[in-house]
């Protein structure tokens, strides 16, 4: 879908925005402010069949201190995962937890969390971010992988014209990924632009990966044909729904998750949680104007949101 003067507009206002009024339409994309909202989420969407994987959003995050910070508070959240029996696991962005400053701040955290998760019984998806830190990422989830940490997975995005490559690099230890198209605007030279050209590259993907019986795929995505693509794929090899996952974020097109999981797919709902919401919602919706767009529309189609409705079924 191209991006188009629309979202570009409403992308250009965020900051114009009311923030009683972001908050209300934010509620709908992140369970709340603290772990407790974060976890009533997780028990409520279990309840409803499906897996979660919880999300500390942070304002970028500069220093050391903070990145110790955030891996500290995200130990507690695998805590909290297990006390309360939540069927999750976390997802981590790399600045978050050092990258910011350098991978070996990054290796040094995500070794903390992965060692944590373990004790835990639980798993740790390390996200990927934008194109200039895809190498390091890269790097220190493979440096883990090979010291023996299988709790640990990756994420993989379509629209990146070196993913194919980076997937055939890391042969074995590529086992349990994310596959999205990728949310960060890069240039041309490093991404492909158009939606055909990226659902394309979705579609080959998947088609490389899923029939690998030793992987294990989340299929990250809310748009219809990709996920077409993927269900008459899954059903030609005859996967089982224990050999793949459903991948949504929360607030976005429920009704695609519940026709999902009655289907009989396994879904995991990203919940993002966390009081840096507000700095977190301007900065993506900033960054990239077609989910500004999205949003926008959502809200038009469904007014009351901006009504306080907190439902995000
Ligand atoms: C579980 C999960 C984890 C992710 N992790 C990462 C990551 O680590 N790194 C990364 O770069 N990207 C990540 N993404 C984002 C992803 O790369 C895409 O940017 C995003 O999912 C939109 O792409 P799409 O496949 O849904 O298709 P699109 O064609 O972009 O969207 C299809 C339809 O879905 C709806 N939609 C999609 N996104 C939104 C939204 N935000 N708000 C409202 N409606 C929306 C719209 O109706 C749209 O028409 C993740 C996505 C998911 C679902």
């Amino acid at each position: 879908m191209a991006i188009g003067f629309f979202d570009k507009t409403i992308a250009g206002s965020i900051g114009l925005i009311p923030k009683p009024i972001l908050r209300r339409v934010a509620s709908r994309y992140v369970a709340g402010e603290t772990l407790e909202h974060a976890l009533a989420e997780a028990k409520r969407l279990n309840d409803e069949g499906y897996l979660v994987t919880m999300d500390l959003l942070g304002e970028a995050i500069t220093t050391v201190e903070e990145a110790q910070e955030i891996t500290g508070t995200y130990t507690r959240i695998l805590d909290a995962i297990q006390q309360h029996g939540i069927r999750g696991n976390i997802s981590v962005k790399p600045t978050a937890i050092g990258l910011a400053s350098d991978a070996a701040e990054l290796e040094r955290n995500a070794l903390v969390l992965v060692e944590h998760a373990a004790r835990t019984g639980n798993f740790v998806r390390i996200d990927m971010e934008d194109s200039p830190t895809t190498d390091d990422t890269i790097a220190v989830v493979r440096r883990l992988r090979l010291a023996g940490h299988d709790n640990l997975g990756w994420v993989f995005q379509a629209s990146l014209r070196r993913t194919p490559e980076d997937l055939e690099a890391l042969g074995p230890l590529g086992p349990n990924l994310r596959l999205c198209k990728g949310v960060y605007l890069e240039p041309e030279e490093l991404a492909w632009q158009s939606y055909e050209e990226v659902n394309t590259a979705y579609a080959r993907l998947l088609e490389e990966l899923l029939p690998r019986r030793d992987h294990y795929v989340g299929i990250a995505t809310h748009d219809d044909p990709v996920v077409a693509h993927a269900e008459a794929l899954i059903a030609r090899l005859g996967l089982s729904p224990d050999q793949y996952e459903f991948q949504v974020l929360l607030g976005v097109r429920p009704e695609l998750r519940q026709r999902l999981r009655d289907a009989g797919h396994r879904v995991r709902v990203y919940v993002p949680y966390g009081r840096a919401w507000h700095a977190y919602c301007v900065r993506r919706l900033e960054e990239n104007p077609k989910f500004a767009g999205f949003v926008t529309r959502d809200v038009l189609r469904n007014p009351a949101m901006l009504l306080g409705d907190q439902s995000k079924r």
